[in-house]
């Protein structure tokens, strides 16, 4: 027998982003941990008279936000090096951070950027921790975390060797028994999904992405990487391979395992069409493209030929922040600029991306992103009293354009309240700072990012 309906969450505009589109003065009715229906709120309130009520007749209920691609392993590292390409962010402040990134820190920094994730609205996060820690399984850490906070996730090793290829403990075998390790820990939670990461295809030996690739394969784990971000990465993979990170990704049999990347910016349209043909998932970072002057992903052709799209912020190191709604925003405004073109990006689009689009790229349409009668009741109310959320003539383009965290005023993940009101109700941010402030000085000075003073100079 089923639970029976205990909340009905109201608003003035419910957007479903599921086949029964959007609602006025409607609720969502939630059982438990799921949704049971979605409808007027009158009708629901004479229905379920005992449930408690939370909102009222204006604001806006969404489902909850899916950030498809983030690193927790920067957790700690933001508000450095806004003027290094990234073809030099990467060697002068992620790879020396890197080996002293350990499970503590990503713990600590996951459940700290988890709250601001939450804040934002996101109910479900898609992390890759790219750390190079000798002798610890650091990534085991994130799990953790998300269990702690009650978010959803899905997590991955974000594995390199090359830079690393001469040392032993960084072995092709040592790298494949964190995987399998993680994929353990992930198992064993309620809400953490697990994925085989591929930091990049150029920071990967040949022996170790081909036995990625095949271990994915054997054991039907998606994989999670980046491609075609950055322009350097076509010259250095035509110097390599004599073809594109595209193209090798496909010859090792990545593409051909479920892939979600993130990017997808410098890719040709014979490229598109072999990532449309494979079903690879196109997570777009436009925050992080923007600061790190990467490029700009071509969503309307890669829309137009039916490529999986997804939403993300990037990492800490690449966005210092991991303000959700503040995604949505860019998302659209650096395709109108970019095109010229006020139709080249919407706001229903954003929020698709973010929702819906974010889940069924990482399989987990069946569950949530959208407010659908038997998925899993993770949901967000914008408040109709906050500045973002007062005036709602089109719902979608209040989001994204005029809310901001603020407007965030409740969340649940599987029907437990995270925020309440514009509180959290589990950890405190304030209580986490003492110890992020600690552990973040500790990582730049072990990775001897003071040396740098101003990064870029
Ligand atoms: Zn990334």
């Amino acid at each position: 027998m089923s639970a029976p309906v205990n909340l009905l969450v109201r608003a003035g505009h419910v957007l479903t982003m599921g086949p029964a589109g959007d609602l006025r003065d409607a609720a969502v009715a939630v059982a438990a941990d799921t949704v049971a229906e979605v409808g007027p709120f009158e009708a629901l309130r004479a229905r379920y008279p005992a449930a408690e009520v939370v909102g009222d007749a204006h604001g806006i209920v969404i489902p909850g936000l899916v950030n498809a691609h983030t690193h927790m392993s920067e957790a700690l590292l933001p508000g450095m090096a806004e003027d290094l390409s990234i073809w030099v962010w990467g060697t002068r402040l992620l790879l020396p951070t890197m080996p002293h990134l350990t499970p503590e820190m990503a713990r600590v920094g996951t459940l700290f950027r988890g709250l601001e994730l939450i804040r934002s609205g996101v109910t479900t996060v898609n992390d890759m921790f790219c750390h190079a820690h000798p002798r610890e399984f650091s990534s085991l850490g994130v799990v953790d975390a998300l269990e702690e906070l009650g978010l959803r996730g899905v997590v991955c090793f974000g594995a390199e060797d090359m830079a690393w290829k001469a040392a032993p403990e960084f072995s092709v075998a040592r790298i494949l028994e964190e995987h399998h390790a993680l994929a353990e820990r992930a198992a064993a939670s309620k809400r953490v999904g697990f994925r085989m990461g591929l930091g990049t295809i150029l920071g990967q030996s040949d022996a170790l992405l081909v036995a990625s690739a095949e271990l994915a394969r054997a054991r039907g784990w998606g994989i999670h990487t980046h491609l075609a971000e950055v322009r350097e990465e076509k010259t250095e993979a035509q110097l390599r391979w004599g073809m594109s990170t595209v193209g090798r990704a496909e010859a090792a049999g990545v593409l051909a395992a479920g892939c979600v990347a993130g990017h997808g910016v410098w890719v040709s349209r014979a490229e598109m069409d072999l990532l449309a043909s494979t079903g690879t998932a196109i997570l777009y970072n436009p925050t992080a493209n923007m600061i790190l002057a990467s490029g700009v992903c071509p969503l309307g052709e890669l829309a137009s030929r039916g490529v999986p799209l997804a939403l993300g912020t990037d990492g800490m190191a690449s966005n210092d922040s991991q303000n959700m709604i503040e995604v949505l925003k860019i998302g659209a405004l650096l395709q109108k600029v970019h095109r010229q073109d006020p139709e080249a990006a919407n706001a229903r689009q954003m929020l698709e991306m973010a929702t819906l689009g974010g889940a069924r790229a990482l399989g987990l349409g069946a569950l949530t992103g959208s407010l659908e009668p038997g998925k899993r009741a993770d949901l967000v109310r914008l408040d109709g009293n906050s500045f973002g959320a007062a005036i709602v003539h089109d719902p979608y383009q209040q989001i994204v354009y005029g809310a901001g965290p603020e407007s965030v005023s409740d969340v649940w993940v599987d029907g437990r309240q995270l925020l309440r009101s514009g509180a959290f109700l589990g950890h405190q941010p304030a209580s986490l700072v003492p110890r992020v402030r600690e552990l973040a000085g500790e990582l730049a000075r072990s990775g001897r990012i003071k040396d740098f003073s101003c990064l870029a100079h």
